[in-house]
């Protein structure tokens, strides 16, 4: 799948699955904007890519402020002329009951998983709409397809993540702009490295392949999305998980 002369935005891409989206986005060709809130892991990301040969540049962004998210989307246009491909991968949650939850730790998730994505898409899309191209790929969550067991609103968020990508699937069929959805299932990332043994342990029993998926299983399904092979699939919501959770 080739990507020449493309440009990509990578939210998330200092870590994990928006890391390895961005690693196999800059080798098939297209030139990677490292966006994360992580300059340090970022910057280093960037510097691999170019290293190895591909072309890859950070932009500091915060997903869950919209003046970061605003003067991001005017860098990126600013140092690239263009942003044909958005990857909303940056994300963020904790296991933790319900009832334990704070606003503030809603608003946290809501804003980085859902409110995020919306807004970094409403100020790349002018450029896309104006040039009739572009793909929009969300990372969503099989929590969001099928809900998680003290994953309540991030699951909501992603959910939402998941009627957002369908409807704006809707409204830009008209522009040649493609919009889809990626549902990891548990991925071997920091994410879950984060989360308890015991729930860990219960998730991957729970898999039928028994087995954590890799970053790069996930990013080979943002790749296909990204590129001209899913020229005529749009709207669509693709579960990357071991066979975890089917669809009808
Ligand atoms: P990760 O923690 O390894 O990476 C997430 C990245 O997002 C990090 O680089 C972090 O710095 C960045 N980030 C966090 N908050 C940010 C913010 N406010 N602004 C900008 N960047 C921010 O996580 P991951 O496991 O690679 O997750 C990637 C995506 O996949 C997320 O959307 C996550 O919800 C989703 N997902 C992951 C799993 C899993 O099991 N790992 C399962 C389902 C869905």
């Amino acid at each position: 799948m080739k990507l020449e002369g493309k440009t990509a935005v990578v939210t998330g891409a200092a870590s994990g699955i928006g890391r390895a989206t961005a690693d196999e986005l800059a080798h098939a060709g297209a030139t990677v904007i490292v966006a994360d809130i992580n300059r340090e892991a970022g910057e280093a990301a960037a510097a691999e890519l170019n290293a190895s040969g591909a072309h890859a540049r950070y932009l500091p962004l915060d997903v869950s402020d919209l003046a970061s998210i605003q003067q991001f989307a005017l860098d990126a246009v600013g140092v690239t002329g263009q942003v044909d491909i958005l990857v909303n991968g940056a994300g963020w949650g904790k296991i933790q009951p319900f009832m334990e939850n704070t606003p503030e730790f809603w608003q946290r998730v809501v804003a980085i998983n859902f409110t995020g994505p919306v807004a970094l898409a409403h100020a790349l899309l002018p450029g896309m709409i104006e040039r009739q191209q572009g793909r929009i790929v969300n990372i969503s969550s099989d929590a969001g397809r099928v809900g998680s067991l003290g994953e309540t609103v991030y699951a909501g968020a992603k959910a939402g993540l998941i009627g957002f990508t369908k409807s704006l699937a809707r409204e830009l069929a008209r522009y040649k702009i493609n919009v889809n959805c990626v549902c990891p299932g548990p991925t071997d990332t920091p994410l879950l490295q984060a989360v308890p043994e015991k729930h860990r342990e219960a998730f991957q029993r729970a898999i039928p392949m028994r087995r954590f998926g890799k970053p790069s299983e996930v990013a080979d399904a943002v790749l296909f999305f990204a590129s001209d092979r899913s020229s005529y699939i749009t709207g669509q919501v693709l579960s990357v998980s071991g066979g975890l959770t089917l669809a009808g």
